[in-house]
């Protein structure tokens, strides 16, 4: 039998634990999400950078729009004055006729510049849109990967704990300082600190104990912490 014995069940109950809590680590649904807030974040400026250039095209049509109007307003009136019979000296027609072609002139330069304008802020809403239909597919999948994500987490963290109340278990009828012995080997050890003797063979480095230490290794009362004189591990005879 031997008490030590029981130190290979916690071997194995520790190795178990690793094992979840490394799963727990690299779940993909981990790296799933990196990429889904990278994919966000670059959506996100793509969207921004398509509303700033909106807006500039915007701002530039209703300007050339109040302007066109204004100078419609003023074209208006050199027309009354134009037509309204108040001014006849030839001259001064002359030059009243000038300022409204002038001003007509100006007017249909604003206003083919306004639809001009208008039809290049027509793809640049189509873009938005879809840039926006975007952002929203993959927020949706980024709440998707977490709710996935989590339920990964509480399945494992489920198993966790049933393995631990099995460890505290195992734990029990070990000496507390074996185990101290055992938390520090399995540490610098690759998570193995005790090891089974299998014939003159440790099976935690693999090795064969040399003849003459093996034979110190038998003679060693049972309840006798021996290590591995190859590897240092706990041997558990
Ligand atoms: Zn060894």
């Amino acid at each position: 039998m031997g008490s030590l014995e029981a130190l290979l069940a916690l071997q194995e109950i520790d190795t178990a634990l690793d094992q979840l809590r490394h799963r727990r680590e690299t779940l993909p649904e981990r790296t799933e999400l990196v990429e889904s807030e990278a994919t966000r974040a670059a959506t996100e400026s793509e969207r921004d950078a398509i509303f700033a250039q909106l807006s500039e095209v915007r701002h530039a049509e209703k300007a050339a729009e109040d302007e066109a109007t204004s100078v419609e307003a003023k074209a208006a009136e050199v027309e009354r004055m134009l037509y309204g019979g108040t001014v006849t000296a030839a001259k001064e027609l002359e030059a009243y006729q000038a300022d409204l072609a002038m001003l007509k002139a100006r007017q249909r330069t604003l206003e083919d510049s306004a639809i001009e304008l208008l039809e290049t802020a027509e793809p640049l809403e189509a873009e938005l849109s879809s840039c926006r239909e975007r952002l929203d597919a993959v927020v949706a999948s980024i709440d998707d990967a977490q709710r996935r994500l989590s339920e990964a987490e509480s399945e494992i963290d489920r198993e966790i704990r049933e393995v631990e109340s099995g460890r505290a278990e195992v734990l029990e009828p070990l000496d507390p300082d074996v185990v101290e012995q055992y938390v520090m080997l399995r540490r610098g050890l690759g998570g193995t600190g005790a090891a089974r003797l299998n014939g003159s063979r440790c099976e935690g480095c693999h090795l064969e104990i040399p003849s003459a230490e093996l034979e110190a290794v038998r003679r060693a009362p049972e309840d006798q912490v021996v290590n591995c004189p190859e590897c240092g591990r706990i041997l558990v005879r």
